[in-house]
């Protein structure tokens, strides 16, 4: 391991992680996995809830086990619904569900475990970017200065930088956990009108719900949270799941996102770029776990090997195709009409299904 020299206001360090979500703390344990000591840095507190479907496609579900990440519930199953239509599929490769929240309290406990240092509620405020010749300096909420080798930057979607207020956010999202009968083991996705919502169990008693919508629809009803009562009614197998559960008593998170698209980070020498820094999967596909775990593997991998060019190339590369595939579900999704047409279709075609999950690693 490689000590940190510390002074007053002012740390030397070999690698800093900037952000602390699924794909920072992945980071982190690779690198200590690796016998690395790294600084992560996170803006807030680590398991704050965040908005997400909390479904873990098979290269999350492995990796985080083997990193303690447990009770995973298995989820071998999915149902797509659009109109009167349904589609069953089959994962053969395990496929998981488990609360974000505790994704990244968990990952940062077996981080911690293994002498890994974590910096809550301080914010990269400025960062000097490295050059071939000098490091990058970090100027942090705290007033201090970190002065550092290398570099991962793991910020998420919205980095939150001087450009955000540029950002366009043309979705609003949707989040609620709540009680469920039986647990059936299977992820249900909704083809719903401008939106669409999956539902899986996290626990035996606890399910996750998260839609994505529209932002127009939404601005267009009376309030937010009327517009995802009326969601939750315009399907029967939905009516039936939320008419016995009393939504005013729910914490329901809510908000605005971004369109998601692969990135153009910075190309600052030894900077590596993951998780949704690097490209961010629309939710169709249930693979930004998946991505962020992998991405953050991959990039600890070139690091071992000083290779940051290498790994921005090659794992960009790799990710276009699930990229591409996350845009044409998710503009499926957002139109039943072309779920109601489709998944017959797909039902006579299992070749093409299987084709699909094996490009998104589900099979
Ligand atoms: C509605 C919705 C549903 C989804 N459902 C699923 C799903 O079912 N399955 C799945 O696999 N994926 C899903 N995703 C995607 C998944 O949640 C993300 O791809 C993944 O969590 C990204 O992880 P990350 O670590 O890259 O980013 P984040 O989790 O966003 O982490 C970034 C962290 O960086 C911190 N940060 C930002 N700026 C700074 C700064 N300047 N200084 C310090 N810290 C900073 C933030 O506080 C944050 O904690 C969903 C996404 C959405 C929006």
């Amino acid at each position: 391991m490689v000590f940190p020299i510390s002074l007053e206001g002012y740390h030397l360090e070999e690698v800093v992680i900037i952000g602390g979500g699924v794909a920072g703390l992945s980071c982190l344990n690779a690198l200590l996995d690796q016998g690395i000591s790294a600084l992560l840095i996170e803006g807030s507190t680590i398991g704050t809830p965040k908005m997400c479907g909390e479904f873990l496609a098979p290269i999350a579900a492995q990796q985080l086990q083997l990193w303690d990440v447990d009770p995973l519930i298995p989820i071998p199953h999915a149902a797509f619904y659009a109109g009167i239509r349904q589609l069953d599929i089959h994962f053969t490769k395990p496929s998981a569900a488990i609360s974000r929240s505790d994704v990244e309290l968990k990952l940062a406990a077996r981080a911690r475990r293994l002498g890994g240092r974590i910096r809550e509620n301080t914010y990269l405020e400025y960062t000097t970017p490295a050059t071939e010749r000098t490091p990058f300096y970090f100027k942090l909420s705290t007033g201090e200065i970190i002065e550092a080798k290398s570099a991962f930057f793991a910020t998420g979607k919205l980095s939150n930088n001087k450009d955000n207020k540029k950002i366009a956010l043309p979705y609003f999202g949707f989040k609620l956990h709540f009680s469920h009968t039986e647990n059936d083991h299977s992820l249900k996705m909704f083809s719903l009108d401008k939106a669409y919502l999956g539902i899986v169990p996290i626990t035996e008693t606890i399910s996750n719900c998260a839609c994505l919508a529209k932002r127009e629809a939404v601005d267009a009803a009376t309030s937010p949270e009327e517009h995802f009562r009326h969601l939750t009614q315009s399907h029967p197998v939905l009516k039936k799941i939320f008419t016995p559960l009393d939504l005013s008593a729910i914490d329901i998170l809510s908000g605005r996102a971004p369109a998601f698209t692969q990135k153009k980070p910075p190309n600052w020498p030894n900077s590596y770029w993951i998780g949704d820094t690097l490209a961010s999967l629309y939710p169709a596909i249930g693979s930004g776990f998946a991505h962020s775990v992998d991405s953050a593997i991959q990039a600890v991998q070139s690091y071992l090997k000083q290779q940051p060019k290498l790994y921005r190339i090659n794992y960009s590369k790799s990710i276009k195709t699930k990229v591409l595939l996350g845009n044409v579900f998710n503009a499926a999704l957002l139109q039943p009409k072309v779920g109601q047409l489709a998944l017959p279709l797909l039902k006579r075609s299992p070749k093409l299904v299987n084709l699909v999950l094996k490009k998104l690693d589900y099979v």
